[in-house]
């Protein structure tokens, strides 16, 4: 039976010293949740960091170690410096910004990078310690990107799959950073690569495409002749679990007690995040001001509480927004507020599941308006707590899960007016609106929960080593080679017909810059020392080259597709006209004026339009034209066009390989 490992930066428990004892407290979280669903699975490790700063003392990895396993959780040690320069360095100063678009804040540091460098090596060791044949290793996030070809490197078969939970940012942000190639490369050792939405498939795929020149079809891109999957998954949440809390005695305790607190009439507008320069929490708050100031009826009846969880203190750009915040909240307090009644409620800390359960609950809005966030978790949480259906959500549209969630009001952050405007339709929005729109999102929430995502994840996951395994048997089998040979020492004359280009030398940029290798040179002498061997070389390049650069080893040759054969010298394969390159020449040219990076190739009796070097986004749509082009401009004649790899190929239809 095969297990599953789940490897995450962090483990979901806290080990912490406390005076000479080590305790360990628990997180819960979609993840958990996640895993335990898989119960096909007989085993479980979840490998990751166990959130101590570990000192050079083996005693103390060990206690730790043997207690951890107990709950089939697998340490990964760091050290200060670790934590310093891969953690606070490389993951929150270097990839959270760029890839939340905040390329500005990017830090490109050398040290930084080493460190995430040796981080991922650590945990790809302690990967390797654990799998067998058939596991499956799912890895987790950003932290991580460089794993998956870590482990595709020591055991080439190995089940990887990888899920960003976080956005992938447009190819022309994630290019600014110097090690993107390594990262995009890192990511492909995986199988199946998940990500939130569709938008963020397509950057990845746009990235590969023009940093690796890997084309992608339907989700699938083939790296070193294996099909690796790219797909979205949005992430769902623990969705009973949230809709039955809201019905908890405890909690139905303190909503009473909160609704006590803030005064009985005045409505609720809650916003609940980490403190996070993402997530807008300014923009959101000159929002409110603004509100207050144009629709001043609603002074002294609503209420803002704005929950803002500390995260990542120590970065500078974190102490700067909890400055800044502050300084909004004191503003609008100090504008609107009156002895009786304080405009925003802002509390730094964070809060339990039951009283976050109890704050979605009196909440007669939830105002979510990230700059950037790969879902919010947050407002899926609100829609399910809300079992009566009563409650408005307003969501910015850079958020992942607006994409799901349309029945949401949906703002842009940056559009004040519109902000204050959609506030003010949310606390007067009917009731009748208000639960249909709720209804809605509970029904799609309710059925793709955390469980259904990650089933749905490892089903695709089943799907692409599958097809993998198909296409792989496609391959020479051992037994095939081993019929092959022994018909080859069997056979009195042997006839090779070997292609050139991608198959005797791989494709170039170039293609002049192909010509034969040594390897290549000696093994052609080989096969024409045997008696009785007859090498043929077909090939679509022109008989010049071909002659030059195998005209010595080889006695027959096919150049141009088929329009050449030599046996001993060359002979057309028909009386072939090639006038119609007068006509379809300056159109070709045209294509190459346009379009930088391609070049125009004539040939006796053809044209070949390269474009290897073209800009992928641009091959795309010139493809596209010239094709429609030439088609017109063939018609009625014995002219075809070909697509090969890379190239356009304008030619007499009555030439081919096969006959030749
Ligand atoms: N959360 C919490 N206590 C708090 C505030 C938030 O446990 O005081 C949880 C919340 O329930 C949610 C998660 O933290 O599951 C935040 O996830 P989200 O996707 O909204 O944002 P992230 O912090 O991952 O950027």
């Amino acid at each position: 039976m095969n297990k599953i490992i789940f490897v995450s930066n962090r483990l979901p428990v806290t080990i912490q010293r406390k005076k000479s004892q080590l305790s360990i407290e628990s997180s819960s979280g979609g993840l958990i949740t996640a895993l335990s669903s898989f119960e096909r699975m007989q085993q479980k490790i979840w490998i990751g960091w166990p959130g101590i700063i570990s000192r050079k003392n083996k005693g103390e990895n060990e206690i730790i170690r043997k207690e951890l396993k107990k709950l089939d959780y697998k340490p990964v040690f760091l050290y200060k410096s670790h934590i310093d320069d891969y953690y606070y360095g490389f993951c929150n100063e270097t990839i959270w910004p760029l890839f939340h678009y905040f390329a500005q804040y990017a830090v490109y540091e050398k040290r930084f990078w080493e460190s995430y460098k040796n981080v991922n090596h650590l945990f790809c060791k302690s990967v390797l310690e654990v799998v067998d044949k058939n596991d499956y290793i799912w890895i987790h996030d950003y932290h991580l990107m460089l794993l998956p070809n870590l482990i595709r490197d020591k055991i080439p078969e190995a089940k990887i799959g990888f899920f960003l939970h976080i956005p992938f940012p447009s190819s022309e942000i994630f290019r600014l950073m110097p090690w993107c190639t390594e990262i995009i490369e890192g990511i492909l050792g995986a199988d199946i690569i998940g990500f939130h939405t569709f938008d963020y498939v397509r950057h990845f795929a746009e990235s590969v495409r023009r940093i690796l020149g890997l084309e992608h079809t339907l989700g699938q891109i083939t790296v070193g002749g294996r099909a690796v999957r790219v797909d979205s998954f949005p992430m769902g949440i623990d969705y009973n679990k949230f809709a039955d809390a809201s019905m908890n005695e405890d909690v139905i305790h303190r909503i009473k007690s909160l609704r006590k607190d803030i005064g009985v009439k005045d409505k609720v507008i809650l916003s609940i995040d980490r403190l996070d320069y993402t997530k807008g929490i300014p923009q959101r708050l000159e929002a409110y001001d603004y509100f207050l100031e144009k629709y001043p009826k609603y002074k002294q009846r609503v209420i803002f509480i704005v929950i803002a969880v500390p995260s990542r203190t120590e970065v500078e750009h974190y102490k700067k927004l909890k400055e800044n915040v502050e300084i909004l909240v004191g503003k609008i307090n100090g504008k609107y507020g009156t002895i009786g009644w304080t405009p925003v409620s802002y509390l730094y800390r964070s809060f339990d599941f039951l009283d976050l359960v109890s704050l979605y609950s009196i909440a007669d809005v939830l105002f979510i308006t990230p700059l950037r966030d790969g879902m919010n978790l947050v407002a899926k949480e609100y829609v399910a707590t809300k079992k009566n259906g009563k409650g408005v959500l307003i969501l910015g549209e850079m958020a992942g899960t607006a994409k799901e969630l349309g029945e949401a009001i949906i703002i842009n952050p940056n559009d004040l007016e519109n902000s204050a405007k959609s506030l003010k339709n949310a606390l007067e929005m009917s009731e009748t609106e208000q639960v249909r729109r709720m209804k809605s999102m509970q029904r799609r929430l309710r059925r793709y929960d955390v469980r259904k995502w990650s089933n749905d994840f490892m089903e695709r996951f089943d799907q692409i080593k599958d097809i993998q395994y198909m296409s792989k048997s496609k391959d020479l089998s051992h037994n095939n080679i081993n019929t092959l040979l022994s018909d080859y020492h069997k056979a009195e004359n042997r006839l090779l017909l070997l292609d050139y280009d991608g198959t005797l030398m791989p494709f170039h940029n170039d293609p002049t810059q192909v010509m034969p290798d040594k390897e290549l040179v000696i093994l052609l002498k080989s096969l024409n020392n045997i008696k009785n061997n007859h090498i043929i070389i077909v090939s679509g390049r022109d008989k010049a080259t071909l002659d030059d650069w195998i005209g010595k080893l080889c006695k027959g040759i096919v150049a141009e597709h088929g329009v050449w054969i030599k046996n001993r010298k060359w002979n057309l394969i028909d009386n072939l006209e090639s006038e119609w390159k007068n006509e379809l020449r300056p159109m070709l040219e045209v294509f190459v004026d346009r379009t930088p990076g391609s070049l125009l190739e004539e040939k006796e009796f053809s044209l070949v339009w390269h474009y290897r070097k073209v800009d992928p986004s641009l091959a795309i749509v010139r493809v596209g034209e010239l094709k429609y082009i030439l088609t017109h401009a063939t018609a009625n004649q014995n002219i075809g066009v070909l697509e090969g790899n890379k190239v356009i190929e304008v030619k007499n239809t009555a030439i081919n390989k096969g006959r030749a």
